[in-house]
């Protein structure tokens, strides 16, 4: 089965170019008409696709359905994920996928340069993608403008409690936008993600891919 011909085209292309030529089961799921608009739990494992699966799921937030990004000062989503290397791994791919379509993907993760972030975060950014302590960093000087933003995702959300990341994963939904989605990616769904999306999603959607 190929992907879904409702994406907009500019990423069919990318995905094409990528030599992605099916959805995996995961991206599948979050790509059903029923999770439009709707914040979802996703149960998913490393190496399941699911980096390309929440980039898809935000298409819509990000693009309303045109075929090109629109102009934006501020972000649109933010991606959140527990390590450098995965934050970094994240934003590769968000930005191969987006690239076509005009996107600008910036990464904020601890052990990189801050001024450089807020440099690249002032000239603009459609997705933002990295780790919680440098995210909260970022909203708190004023350098990451929340007000714009349309979907969080939160990847490896069980990873992120297990590091100790419980308190500024708050403030980073805390400080988005009411009526912004929220999309929680974890590999286990034990009590304190469950706690979580209670807290913090809205009627979500529950995903087993
Ligand atoms: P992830 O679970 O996001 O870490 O992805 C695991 C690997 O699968 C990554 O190298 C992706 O680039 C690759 N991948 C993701 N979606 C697809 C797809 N639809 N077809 C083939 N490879 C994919």
């Amino acid at each position: 089965m190929p992907f879904s011909d409702s994406l907009p085209a500019v990423l069919l292309r990318a995905l094409q170019e990528r030599g992605y030529a099916e959805p995996t089961s995961v991206q599948a799921a979050v790509l059903e008409p029923e999770t439009e608009g709707r914040d979802l739990l996703v149960s998913a494992q490393t190496g399941s696709g699911k980096t390309v699966a929440f980039g898809l799921a935000i298409a819509p937030d990000l693009m309303g359905g045109e075929d090109r990004m629109p102009q934006a000062r501020t972000p649109l989503a933010l991606v959140v994920a527990p390590t450098r290397e995965l934050a970094l791994q994240v934003k590769n791919e968000l930005a191969w996928l987006y690239a076509p379509a005009g996107g600008r993907v910036v990464s904020c993760v601890g052990g990189m340069d801050p001024i450089a972030e807020r440099r690249a975060l002032s000239q603009g950014a459609h997705i933002v993608v990295g780790t919680p302590g440098r995210l909260r960093d970022h909203l708190e000087r004023g350098n990451l403008v929340p007000d714009t933003l349309k979907a969080v995702v939160l990847d490896e959300a069980d990873e992120m409690l297990d590091l100790g990341f419980r308190e500024e994963l708050e403030a980073i939904l805390d400080a988005a936008p009411e009526g912004r989605r929220t999309l929680l990616f974890s590999a286990t769904v034990p009590r304190a993600i469950a706690t979580l999306a209670e807290n913090y999603q809205n009627d979500a959607l529950r995903i087993a891919a």
